[in-house]
């Protein structure tokens, strides 16, 4: 038998999860954001769970084309645009729509023969200061991309900084993008899924869930169960060794936890390069035969301990969830200092997943 852990991608789960938000946006459209391999899941595995999604939205154009050639037929936007020429050319070849942030991009647009003329999406500067033209730019370089033949049509997007901290909102950002935009007849694309689901008044021509897809909460205070969303991976595996210890005996690289009292002690198969953070601490939620029990000292590369001391039974060849269907990756995330979205795009390549 191989080594045990696993990353288990629930299918049904993403799908309940884009219908949940669609449901609350009935006369939106919605990307399906499946950037960073799907957050982790899988690029094809979830556009297939997705193959009738209004559409995919994603930086890597090597993904982009993959869809393509996978038969996906709806749009799908590059979210940071193209980064030379040559991809403009084959992003134009591939029909892919494209994000454009900066001054460079409408220049190829103006001078390169494409195969096409392609869908832009005029990313404006609305506040968070990370890409996009100013939003006081707005009018004047939607009227540079309109006169361009390379140009079939313009959407107006921009991205919130704080649309998961109901305390800041996204008024002030909104208001900045709507009195740039205003009078201009062309469609917006402006939320992320915090924005979708906490801001009505974002809810316009295209949304772009990411995070919620996969059963996460773009919120602090919410939980993904509150939201009505399930978790779309499960990273599981076993206990491969136990030990037991008595008062003053230490666990793990740096011997950081030192047991009080006798204590028996399970050795997952799990470790930091499976993509489990190093730096969760103990007391770092994990559950054993479905029973929560708590993760025990540093996380090696290959390992981590959990105490079983409370857990009459339990020993080697039992089954160790990480995060997933029974234990919220957010309640993992918080507890190691982090957000849902950094633990699933960090699932190493040695781990197998399998389709559920
Ligand atoms: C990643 C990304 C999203 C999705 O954000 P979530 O918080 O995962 O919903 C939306 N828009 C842009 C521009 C992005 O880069």
């Amino acid at each position: 038998m191989s080594r045990p852990i696993e990353a288990l991608i629930h299918v049904g789960a993403i799908r309940s999860n884009y219908l949940n938000i669609k449901s609350l946006a009935p006369t939106s459209r919605a990307f399906a954001v499946v950037k960073a391999n799907a957050y982790g899941h899988g690029l094809l595995r979830v556009a297939q769970a997705l193959h009738d999604a209004d559409g995919f939205a994603i930086l890597e154009i090597e993904g982009a084309i993959a869809l393509r050639e996978a038969g996906v037929t709806q749009p799908i936007l590059l979210l940071e645009g193209v980064f030379s020429h040559d991809e403009l050319m084959l992003a134009a070849r591939h029909d892919l729509w494209l994000a454009v942030h900066e001054p460079q991009v409408i220049a190829w647009l103006e001078t390169t023969p494409l195969d096409r003329p392609v869908h832009v999406f005029l990313k404006l500067n609305s506040g968070m200061n990370r890409l996009g033209f100013p939003a006081g730019d707005a009018k004047q370089v939607a009227a540079r991309l309109g006169a361009c033949a390379n140009v079939a049509g313009i959407t107006l997007m921009t991205h919130f900084a704080t649309a998961d901290d109901p305390a800041r909102g996204i008024a002030a950002q909104l208001a900045c993008f709507d009195a740039a935009t205003e009078g201009l007849d062309l469609r917006h694309s402006v939320a992320n899924s915090a924005a979708s689901i906490a801001y009505p008044q974002t809810r316009r021509d295209w949304l772009r869930p990411g995070i919620v897809l996969y059963g996460s909460s773009p919120f602090a205070a919410r939980s993904a169960a509150d939201l009505g969303l399930q978790a779309a991976m499960t990273l599981r595996s076993k206990i491969i060794g136990t030990q037991r210890v008595q008062a003053g005996d230490a666990v793990g690289y740096g011997a950081t936890f030192v047991a009080d009292g006798p204590m028996t002690i399970g050795i997952v198969a799990c470790g930091y390069a499976d993509g489990y953070p190093r730096h969760a601490p103990t007391g770092t939620p994990v559950l054993v035969d479905g029973v929560r029990t708590r993760l025990l000292g540093r996380v090696s590369m290959d390992m981590l301990a959990v105490d079983l001391t409370a857990l009459a039974g339990a020993g080697i060849g039992c089954s160790v969830e990480l995060w997933g269907a029974k234990l919220p990756i957010d309640e993992v995330a918080a507890a190691a200092g982090t957000i849902g979205y950094e633990l699933m795009c960090a699932i190493a390549p040695r781990v197998p997943v399998l389709t559920v």
